[in-house]
């Protein structure tokens, strides 16, 4: 299995570079990216965080203002589109735009899936980090099960398993996202840190899996100290899935989710975590997460494990106190 993801990751990332180049951004973009490990100075016992350190990155907001000058630049000049929602004001509309008229940003066929798209993030935090973004734009404030569908969650898990590829769906409201517009971000489920240590970006290989009273197929997730559950099972339990998140939603609860690929050796693959959130992230400081969170970093930024811990504890749920029992 691990051999044929890893010859399948290397094809699909042959389009990466030249994806990528095609939004005008740099290949260069994630050179001086690295990612370290935050140890907490106090508690040798906690999961260090995972910081992921890129100027690119760092600058992600001042490069979306700056391609919005270029397309005010474009439409002022009176230059034609140059695809369908050429510089709509929702990004991964314009991608999409892109890749229906032009094609040069996609990493799979247009139709390879229905309604999703595949194609690289345009300002990535890390090499190989890929949108699989829906085809089309939603104002549904529900998305289990129109959006969040069972066809979704099997084709994510499809192509986590055949490219060894993590995929994390940050909710709309709780930081790091884009309301309105479905997506879900893929980056390769282990990789080298600063010191050339293979590590989970989720910090999956410190976490330990318990039984819970909702099945054999269910655990709580231990040692980390968010609240998070873990499904296994990959496709048979998509309907149990689908049924917590939409009974999440109708209580108006904010989750993240992530779907770690199955693997040797690794005993936390092939599994669906969930994390829910106490409340909505104003700052929209809170990055990926599920089970332990990932800190993005300006190079040179010093990243202090316990307030980034207080600002997590502050918006999600500490282990074992998340009423799970009325939503499975
Ligand atoms: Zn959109």
């Amino acid at each position: 299995m691990e051999i044929e993801q890893k010859q399948a990751f290397e094809d699909l990332m042959k389009n990466w570079i030249p994806a990528l180049s095609s939004y005008g951004t740099s290949a260069s973009f994630t050179n001086d990216s690295e990612v370290r490990l935050i140890p907490n100075p106090n508690n040798s016992q906690d999961i260090p965080f995972r910081a992921f350190f890129s100027s690119g990155f760092s600058r992600r907001r001042e490069l979306m203002e700056r391609q919005r000058r270029t397309l005010e630049e474009r439409k002022n000049k009176g230059l034609p589109p140059r695809w369908k929602n050429d510089g709509a004001s929702c990004f991964l509309c314009d991608n999409v735009g892109q890749a229906q008229d032009v094609g040069d940003n996609l990493l799979l066929p247009f139709n390879a899936h229905p309604n999703h798209v595949l194609v690289p993030n345009r300002y990535p935090f890390t090499k190989s980090h890929i949108l699989f973004c829906a085809k089309e734009h939603d104002k549904i404030s529900r998305k289990v099960p129109e959006i969040i569908s069972g066809e979704y969650l099997a084709a994510v898990i499809e192509l986590a398993e055949k490219y060894g590829l993590g995929a994390l769906r940050n909710h709309p409201r709780a930081g790091m996202s884009l309301p309105d517009h479905e997506h879900v971000q893929f980056y390769p489920h282990i990789i080298s840190d600063s010191s050339g240590r293979r590590i989970s970006p989720n910090g999956l290989e410190g976490c330990d899996l318990q039984p819970t009273e909702y099945g054999r197929d269910v655990c709580s997730v231990a040692r980390t100290r968010l609240d998070t559950l873990a499904f296994k099972g990959g496709d048979s339990s998509i309907e149990k899935i689908l049924g917590v998140l939409s009974r999440l939603e109708e209580s108006n609860k904010i989750f993240t989710w992530y779907y770690e690929p199955s693997g040797k050796n690794q005993q936390h693959q092939g599994l669906f975590f969930l994390t829910p959130h106490k409340k909505e992230d104003a700052d929209r400081t809170i990055g990926g997460g599920s089970p332990v969170y990932i800190v993005s970093a300006r190079l040179g930024e010093t990243i202090n494990f316990v307030d980034h811990m207080k600002n997590l504890e502050r918006h999600i749920f500490p282990r074992g106190m998340f009423p799970w029992e009325i939503y499975i």
